[in-house]
């Protein structure tokens, strides 16, 4: 099974119903956030890391959790300009929430529920420690677009859409199967 094949099989998959609290279903919000991020004209690496940053939901994970995860698992088959976005999305929402007035009054309820359980705003050392990391910026973008993609009256692309996108992605130099692939 290749990578495409495995997280295929995760979009089309039982966890990607659920609603995990929103509007919308969970693989609903991820093709939401995808097609946000395609429209924004967004490099396609981060195209693929705005379609798949709640990947470790589809595979189980905690709220706290499931960027570290997803990430982990993303990185058997893509770079870090993937993955990083991915593992920092649920830091670059404490960072926000730490550094723009206003910003947690957008959050979904569910998302300012989870908020605690993820540790809660950034203190001001963390956060100038979070900005000083070179995928700070892309894990904001992506969080601004996860944010975005919970809107109910707004039918998402397939996972197919994406497909030939994440295949140029796939990083030559590491294992394609997820049974032998190891985290880096
Ligand atoms: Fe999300």
């Amino acid at each position: 099974m290749t990578g495409i094949d495995a997280i295929a099989e995760l979009f089309a998959g039982p966890g990607a119903r659920d609603y995990l609290g929103e509007a919308v279903t969970i693989g609903e919000h991820m093709r939401q956030a995808g097609a946000l991020a395609e429209a924004a004209g967004a490099d396609p690496p981060l195209v693929a890391a705005a379609l798949l940053h709640d990947i470790g939901h589809l595979r189980s994970e905690t709220d706290r959790k499931h960027g570290d995860a997803g990430a982990r698992w993303l990185s058997r088959w893509f770079g870090p300009a993937v993955t990083e976005p991915v593992r920092l999305h649920v830091a670059a929402k404490r960072y926000l929430c730490a550094t723009e007035p206003g910003y947690v009054g957008r959050l979904s309820p569910e998302s300012v529920r989870t908020l605690a359980l993820q540790g809660g705003p950034m203190t001001a050392e963390q956060a100038a420690a979070f900005e000083a990391g070179p995928y700070a910026r892309d894990a904001v973008a992506v969080r601004r677009w996860d944010d975005e993609a919970k809107d109910p009256a707004v039918i998402p692309p397939g996972f197919a859409r994406f497909e030939s996108l994440l295949s140029a992605l796939l990083e030559p130099g590491l294992p394609r199967s997820p049974a032998c692939g190891t985290t880096r």
